[in-house]
C-alpha cells in the first residue's frame, strides 16, 4: 500500500572530533557500526539501521542532517557523541533537521576495565560528557527528541529505540497520507469537526472530500466475477450466515456487499489513500451503509472513521502503521455504554457496524441485520468480541487553536456475559486508573467519543510519536488524578501557546 518498512532507514550517526587523531576516529567508526548493526539486528526495530561516516566538524554535520532531511527512505536519525564533539558544531545542523531525532547515550564497552584504564581509554570513552555538551545545545535549541540511556547489550535499550522507531513509521506515513472523505461530516457534530489545513501543516496529511457517487460509479462497475471470488473468500475466513451463502435467500446482500468492497478498494488504490470516512447520511446511491468492506480494508491497514471523522480515521491508518507486525489488534472504536456496577465497571465500545477484525478474539461471524439509520438497505457486518489483553485508546481534539492528543491506558476484558442480541462486533474494557477517574478526566480533557483503539501499542509508542508531531498528548493511566490532570491541563495550555509563537 505504500513503503514496506524494509525499504525504509534509521540514519546513526556518531558525533567527535580531529583531536584525537585518526587511529581514534577509526575507533569510533568501528565501535559506531557495532552497535548500530546491533540495533539493526534485533527484532524490536523493523527497519534497517545504517551507519553514517563519524561527523568531525561543522559542514560535515550540516550536510548529514540536510540530507536525512532530504531523503524519503530515512524516517528518523540517532545521535551519538562517543568522544567530545564540540556542540556548537552541531547548531546549524541540527536547526535545519527535519526528521525525529534520538539521542542515544551509550558507550561501547559496558564494564570499565578497571585495572587498565590509562589515558587513552578515557580519550576514546566518554560519552558521559560529551553527550552531556550535546544534549544541552539540544535543549537550548528547543530540538524535539527521545532520550536513551543504556549499553546495546541492554535489551531495554534495542526495545525502546524499536518503539521510537515505529513512532517515526508513522509519523513517516502520516506525513505524505492521502484521505478521502466519501460526503462531509455528520451533520451539526463538532467532535468529528476540525481544521483541515492545521492538519495538513501539523501532521501533514491531505484530507479531501469526494461525492459519494463517484464512488458508487466505480462500485456500480464492479465485474460479477470478482464478487463470486470475493464471496468464497468470506465463506473460507469467516462463518457466513445460511441465509448468505449462495442459494440462501439473502445470498444478494452479501454480493452488494462484496461489490461495496471491491469498488471501494480499486477507488483507495486508484487514488493513492491510505486512510477514508463514511457519513450514514450522506450515501448517495449506495443501497447498504458499507460495513463489511470498511471492516476488511481496516483489517488490511487502511484509516476509517465514521460520520466524516477523517481526525480518527488518519490516526487510525498511522497507529496501523505503528503497529505492523505487533501481536495484538488496532481498531476503529467508540464509547458506547457503561457497566456502572460498583467495583466492576467497565465500558462497552462499538460502532453501528465499522470495527476492525484485527481485534477479535475468534473467527468472526459475517451477519445481516437491520439498521435504524441510514435509511438504506440491511447491511452485511462481521460480529466478534475483542480479545482480552492490555491496550491503549487514543482520540483526537481539535481545541480551535491547536490538536490535542487524549489517550487511556486500557485492559479489554471478555463481555462479563455473552451479548446474542447485539449485531456488531464490541469490545469490552476496564479504563486505568479506574472508570470515574479516567472518565472525568477524559471530559475534562476534551477527548472525542471516537477513538482508535489497540492492544498491540502502549502508551509509550503514543508519547514518541506526539513528540514528533510536536502535538500534546494527555495519557490517562494508573497515576492520574484529575486534580492533578486539570492543573496538567492549564499548564500545557499555557506552553502551546508560547511554543507556537506569539
Ligand atoms: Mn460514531
Amino acid at each position: 500500500m505504500t513503503q514496506q518498512p524494509q525499504d525504509l532507514e534509521i540514519w546513526f550517526l556518531t558525533g567527535s572530533q580531529h583531536l584525537y587523531g585518526p587511529e581514534v576516529i577509526d575507533q569510533v567508526a568501528d565501535h559506531a557500526a557495532q552497535i548500530a548493526a546491533a540495533l539493526d539486528a534485533s527484532p524490536h526495530l523493523p527497519l534497517r539501521v545504517v551507519t553514517k561516516p563519524v561527523l568531525t566538524e561543522s559542514d560535515s554535520i550540516r550536510r548529514a542532517l540536510l540530507d536525512a532531511t532530504a531523503t524519503d527512505s530515512c524516517v528518523g536519525v540517532i545521535a551519538w557523541m562517543h568522544t567530545f564533539s564540540p556542540a556548537k558544531m552541531w547548531i546549524t545542523g541540527l536547526d535545519a533537521l527535519r526528521k525525529p531525532l534520538l539521542h542515544l547515550h551509550t558507550q561501547a564497552n559496558q564494564a570499565l576495565p578497571w585495572a587498565e584504564i590509562d589515558m587513552d581509554f578515557m580519550n576514546l570513552n566518554q560519552a558521559a560528557h560529551g553527550d552531556r555538551e550535546f544534549a544541552s545545545v539540544q535543549t537550548r535549541m528547543g530540538v524535539s527528541r527521545k532520550t536513551v540511556t543504556g549499553h546495546v547489550e541492554d535489551p531495554e535499550v534495542a526495545r525502546r529505540v524499536g518503539v521510537w522507531a515505529r513512532a517515526a513509521l508513522g509519523r513517516h506515513a502520516l506525513a505524505g497520507m492521502r484521505l478521502a472523505r466519501f460526503g462531509d461530516n455528520m451533520r451539526n457534530v463538532a467532535v468529528t469537526d476540525g481544521d483541515k489545513v492545521e492538519a495538513e501543516r501539523r501532521f501533514g496529511v491531505s484530507v479531501n472530500t469526494w461525492g459519494v457517487n463517484d464512488l458508487v460509479a466505480v462500485v456500480d462497475e464492479v465485474a460479477d466475477i470478482d464478487i463470486d471470488k470475493l464471496c468464497q473468500e468470506y465463506a473460507d475466513s469467516y462463518d457466513v450466515a445460511a441465509e448468505l451463502l449462495p442459494g440462501g435467500e439473502r445470498h444478494e446482500s452479501l454480493r452488494y456487499g462484496a461489490r461495496i468492497e471491491l469498488g471501494l478498494r480499486a477507488f483507495l488504490t486508484d487514488g493513492g489513500f491510505t486512510a477514508f470516512t463514511s457519513n450514514f447520511e450522506d450515501l448517495g446511491g449506495l443501497r447498504q451503509l458499507p460495513g463489511l468492506a470498511v471492516q476488511r480494508l481496516m483489517a488490511d491497514g487502511y484509516g476509517f472513521g465514521g460520520e466524516g471523522d477523517w481526525k480518527t480515521s488518519t490516526m487510525l491508518r498511522t497507529l496501523k502503521v505503528v503497529a505492523d507486525g505487533l501481536p495484538g489488534g488496532t481498531s476503529f472504536m467508540e464509547d458506547y455504554t457503561y457497566h456502572l456496577v460498583p467495583g466492576e465497571e467497565l465500558i462497552l465500545g462499538a460502532h453501528m457496524l465499522e470495527v476492525c477484525p484485527s481485534i477479535a478474539v475468534a473467527r468472526p461471524s459475517l451477519e445481516i441485520h437491520p439498521l435504524g439509520i441510514g435509511d438504506r438497505e440491511d447491511p452485511v457486518r462481521l460480529v466478534f468480541d475483542a480479545a482480552p489483553g492490555p491496550g491503549v485508546v487514543l482520540g483526537t481534539a481539535d481545541l480551535g487553536e491547536r490538536f490535542r492528543f487524549v489517550a487511556n491506558e486500557i485492559e479489554v476484558v471478555a463481555p462479563v456475559e455473552p451479548l446474542p442480541n447485539l449485531p456488531v462486533a464490541r469490545a469490552v474494557w476496564r479504563p486505568a486508573p479506574d472508570l470515574r477517574t479516567s472518565t472525568e478526566a477524559w471530559l475534562v480533557a476534551g477527548g472525542p467519543h471516537h477513538t482508535v483503539l489497540s492492544t498491540a501499542l502502549t502508551s509509550e509508542h503514543l508519547d514518541d510519536l506526539a513528540e514528533m508531531l510536536s502535538t500534546e498528548l494527555v495519557l490517562i493511566d494508573a497515576d492520574t488524578t484529575v486534580r492533578g490532570l486539570t492543573k496538567e491541563l492549564r499548564w500545557n495550555a499555557a506552553y502551546h501557546r508560547l511554543a507556537q509563537g506569539l
